[in-house]
């Protein structure tokens, strides 16, 4: 079958990883995760990766307790090179190579960010996973995503999420909450809808690039999505 895409970013949130524990990584979430990944890397696809970093720690939520904000946003970017070591390894157990990239440069455990290098690797078929979200606080992973999507070509964000697509609220606490096929940028923005920060949504938006929200929670659903035929929200123009 010909695919719609050559070269995909997977957004992975730190939640993703935590599977129905309270904290950090469940290993076999993690492999099937990776053995997802590999699937679809098998297809012939170019797999970039960006791995959050809330399984571990946010920012925002030390600093909400008093903490210095920008310390907790470190810590935060810190968390997001542990899961992408994880992640890493995970990957290059199902027979993948594998790189890390870190926004914040530290060169005894993964390669530093670098777009030409990074390219290099896709060429050689190497899945990418993007680590330290954007190198800054006061930013996420989500807007990491997608400036790396746009900046490695990608022909669409996949975020994986723990529902199947966008809805209008929160399914989990409201009933009535409605789902959404397909919705543009703009609706996306001006109904505040929480599904990425308003930078992230504005950088897809402006760099063309669909985002199509599934759920990584859902054994098959990554292939489903990259193939156009299971369930899950596209955001576009
Ligand atoms: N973070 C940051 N700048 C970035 C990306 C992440 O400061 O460019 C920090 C921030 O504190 C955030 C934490 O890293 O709360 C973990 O990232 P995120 O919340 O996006 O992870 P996810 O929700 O995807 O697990």
């Amino acid at each position: 079958m010909t695919l719609p895409f050559n070269r995909l970013l997977l957004k992975i949130s730190g939640e993703a990883l935590m599977g129905s524990g309270a904290f950090g990584i469940q290993v076999p979430v993690m492999e099937r995760i990776a053995e997802e990944v590999a699937d679809v890397a098998a297809l012939g696809v170019k797999m970039c990766l960006v791995v959050g970093g809330g399984n571990i720690f946010r920012g925002l939520a030390t600093a909400a307790q008093g903490m210095d904000r920008v310390a907790g946003d470190y810590m935060g970017m810190l968390a997001t090179v542990m899961n992408a070591l994880a992640l890493e390894s995970a990957l290059q157990s199902k027979g993948l190579a594998a790189r890390v990239q870190s926004a914040i440069s530290m060169p005894t455990i993964c390669e530093t960010y670098s777009r030409a290098s990074a390219l290099r690797h896709l060429a050689q078929d190497r899945v990418l996973i993007f680590a330290g979200g954007t190198g800054n606080p006061f930013f996420t992973t989500d807007t990491a995503a997608a400036l790396r999507a746009a900046e490695m070509e990608c022909d669409a964000l996949l975020k994986g999420t723990s529902v199947d697509g966008v809805y209008s609220s929160d399914p989990k606490t409201d009933v009535g909450a409605r789902r959404y096929e397909r919705l543009t940028y703009g609706e996306v923005l001006s109904q505040n809808l929480k599904i990425m920060d308003p930078a992230a949504i504005t950088l897809a938006r402006d760099s063309r690039i669909p985002v199509i929200v599934f759920s990584i929670r859902t054994p098959g659903a990554l292939m489903g999505a990259v193939k156009g035929e299971g369930r899950f929200s596209l955001i576009s123009a």
